[in-house]
């Protein structure tokens, strides 16, 4: 592979409904495209969206990365896609977001270029679908009622449920979401948002009353992973990594400790495609399971993870509703969900359309 040139475009898509959690409130998602086009003329495509509460870049961030050190680097680069994922991964400092979206783009451009579906170059489909979860953030305890109703009446079997910043409120949002909706199954995240004591006294109150909890999310600080050993010996919910995984070597560190049971991978985190996998790779040695999810983030990124998710045997559950929560979803192609199930739809790359500069455009 050659890449010819980086170029970029901005665009953003109102949401339905703002998305609210311990750390933020959005009402649009402001993106940045990026094409990577390959001196055969292939055109792969990735998109990066704010995601400071977590990576701490914004757009002005991103595109500063994309259109500086990321572009320099990368432009009139020759190699497999191993050695420009790894020129990428060591062109710029942080900015996980931003090399994420250039890497799904390379990725993109891989795919297209040899005529077949990212997940297939990525290993094979080991999964043909995965069960999706709809998110339900934070609000008042009837508007997250309803919101449940909503997405259980879409097909959504399971829902992932903000929790964790106030304590006091969090049960009773819960039991406003269970009686809507009483056979769903929860994901509760609590975004880094409780003590230790507190996370053990709150999930115990969970199981004594049977609550139907898969999981709890990052019940505490990202960097307490001490903490998070202790939460997870004192319960017996399965316990998952978010804040805390961003590399394979956290991942390592994780499982050493007994902090998690599980890891959620999030490309903007991991800042591409291989680092995702070797995480991957990492929780199916040590017996963790993985859950591939998503920042708010646009489909095109959404679509990239999908091909992460289906393609290894330690990634057993995904979180990628966000396109849901557009008011649009371009470009068309790569993925679907139908009735919480997420599979993909074929075709070489990322199996999309080439997102137009005139779709979701900047407001
Ligand atoms: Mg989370």
């Amino acid at each position: 592979m050659e890449v010819a040139a980086v170029r970029t475009h901005r665009h953003a898509a109102p949401l339905l409904r703002p998305f609210v959690t311990a750390a933020r409130r959005t009402e649009a998602v402001e993106y940045l495209a990026i094409e990577v086009e390959l001196r055969a003329g292939v055109i792969g495509q990735g998109t990066a969206a704010d995601t400071k509460p977590v990576t701490g870049e914004d757009l002005a961030s991103i595109t500063a990365a994309v259109t500086g050190p990321i572009t320099a680097a990368l432009t009139g680069a020759r190699g497999t896609i191993a050695e420009l994922s790894a020129l990428l991964a060591r062109s710029v400092d942080g900015a996980s977001s931003a090399r994420a979206a250039v890497d799904v783009a390379l990725h993109d451009a891989w795919g297209k270029a040899a005529g077949r579906p990212l997940v297939e170059l990525l290993g094979g489909a080991v999964h043909t679908r995965i069960e999706s979860d709809m998110t339900v953030s934070l609000e008042e305890p009837d508007v997250m009622a309803q919101h449940a109703r909503e997405a259980a009446a879409e097909g959504y079997r399971v829902l992932k449920i903000k929790l964790g910043r106030d304590v006091d409120e969090d049960r009773r949002r819960l039991d406003a979401v269970l009686d809507a909706v009483p056979g769903a199954r929860l994901r509760l995240d609590a975004n880094q948002g409780w003590s230790v004591q507190q996370a053990i006294e709150i999930i115990g109150a969970f199981e004594a009353d049977g609550l139907p909890v898969d999981l709890v999310e990052q019940p505490v600080a990202a960097a307490d992973l001490e903490g998070m050993a202790q939460v997870r010996r004192a319960v017996s919910t399965p316990i998952m990594a978010d804040e805390s995984v961003w590399t394979a070597a956290d991942a390592r560190r994780i499982a050493e400790l007994g902090a998690a049971d599980m890891l959620n991978i999030k490309l903007a985190k991991t800042g591409g495609i291989p680092e995702a996998m070797a995480i991957a790779d990492v929780a199916r040695d040590a017996g963790l399971t993985c859950m591939v999810g998503a920042m708010m983030e646009p489909s095109i990124t959404i679509a990239g993870a999908a091909h992460v998710a289906l393609a290894h045997p330690a990634i057993t559950m995904v979180d990628l509703d966000s396109p849901d929560w557009l008011t649009t979803r371009h470009p068309s192609g790569g993925y679907k969900v139908q009735e919480g199930w997420l599979a993909l739809t074929g075709g070489p790359g990322l199996g999309m359309e080439l997102l137009r500069p005139d779709q979701d455009p900047p407001r």
